[in-house]
């Protein structure tokens, strides 16, 4: 076998880099990936270890993962029945773009977003059709418009509060957008718990839409890979032909359970880093040569505007704080993006940077 393995391959997957975060050293300050920096609630923890003992994980997991499931419903206010659970909403991206995605769908993707859209729709041999976001990182609603309205749009991709930039997309935009579509609206609402602001409320009246979420933010379970989507049914029958059987193992299903139950752990760090947005913010606003855009989420974006981005992330690096630089992104030239922290990481962030930006 001394064949070209690229004559093998997909055409849709020749001119695609596979997504790579480098392992960062220990030691770090990792302010680059939008997670809950706190230490991972006690209480919570012991619930979820005393989860495990019992664990029967010589039984496949229930398929169905009812009571995650019925959990969610909980917290959510939506049916567990029109409840689906994913290995990370990145799953669930995925899974809806095997569904309604493929060659001759449209993906219409207001931007810049979050990337694994446009990734994850070329993946499926879709066309992406990037709609930019005007100066404010607001949609422009008369373009959009134009785009949805499309007869291929299959899908509409929607992030609010959106990632990078912070923003969240007014609900009666969201619902504009449904009606103006023939195709699907996806809602990411990963930030959710950040922003307190959600479609649940107008779902029922919207069969196209669908709302994401995920317990890798304010739930501070990252690490754990688990997210959930919700719909009608008509948008839920066809999701499951394409979702896999026992996507959600034991161990996740039953740790993302007790993580809701006791969910008002995680109240004091939400607002502990609510509050640190706030002070970010307005410690951003005073330092040289920055351009601050309001956040509704855990992170805050900003341009440079006196000296190249590239350089001020990696004289962060160097002095051992890491934020999210964009490399080829466009619409978001010379922006770096910041996680808040605890108080410290932010503290020491806020100190480097001035440092850097002042010398
Ligand atoms: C972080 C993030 C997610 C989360 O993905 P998981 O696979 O659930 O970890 C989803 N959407 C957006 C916009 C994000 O920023």
């Amino acid at each position: 076998m001394n064949r070209d393995i690229e004559v093998l391959v997909r055409k849709e997957l020749l001119d695609l880099k596979s997504y790579e975060e480098p392992s960062l050293p220990a030691g770090v300050i990792r302010l680059h990936a939008n997670e809950n920096p706190y230490p991972f609630p006690e209480t919570v923890r012991e619930g979820i270890i005393n989860q495990l003992r019992d664990l029967e994980i010589s039984r496949y997991p229930d398929p169905a993962a009812k009571a995650l499931r019925e959990s969610i419903s909980g917290y959510t206010g939506w049916p567990a029945a029109q409840t689906i659970v994913g290995n990370g909403s990145n799953e669930l991206i995925l899974t809806l773009m095997l569904t309604f995605g493929g060659p001759g769908a449209r993906v219409v993707i207001p931007g810049p977003t979050f990337s694994m859209y446009k990734i994850v729709a070329n993946l499926t041999g879709a066309s992406v059709v990037p709609v930019s976001l005007n100066k404010d990182y607001e949609i422009d609603m008369y373009t959009l418009e134009r785009e949805v309205k499309h007869p291929d749009t299959k899908l509409v991709m929607l992030c609010s509060p959106n990632n990078p930039t912070g923003k969240l997309i007014p609900l009666e935009q969201v619902a504009q957008i449904c009606q103006s579509t023939q195709g699907l609206v996806v809602l990411d609402e990963a930030y959710y718990e950040f922003g307190q602001q959600t479609a649940v409320g107008i779902l029922q009246d919207l069969p196209n839409l669908i709302i994401l979420r995920t317990f890798s933010k304010a739930f501070g379970l990252a690490g754990q890979r688990v997210g959930y989507m919700l719909a009608n049914d008509a948008v839920i029958a066809q999701v499951k032909k394409a979702s896999l059987p026992y996507n959600l193992n034991a161990f996740t299903q039953s740790a993302a359970k007790v993580a809701l139950e006791q969910s008002a752990e995680f109240a004091p760090q939400i607002e502990a880093i609510l509050a640190d947005r706030n002070r970010v913010d307005a410690a951003l606003r005073n330092l040289p040569g920055l351009v601050v855009y309001p956040s509704s989420a855990n992170f805050i974006l900003f341009k440079c505007t006196q000296r190249p981005a590239g350089e001020v992330f990696h004289s962060l690096s160097e002095a051992g704080v890491i934020i999210r630089y964009f490399y080829e992104a466009s619409g978001l030239e010379n922006c770096l993006r910041v996680t808040i922290g605890t108080k410290e990481e932010n503290d020491t962030f806020l100190e480097k940077l001035s440092q850097i930006l002042t010398r």
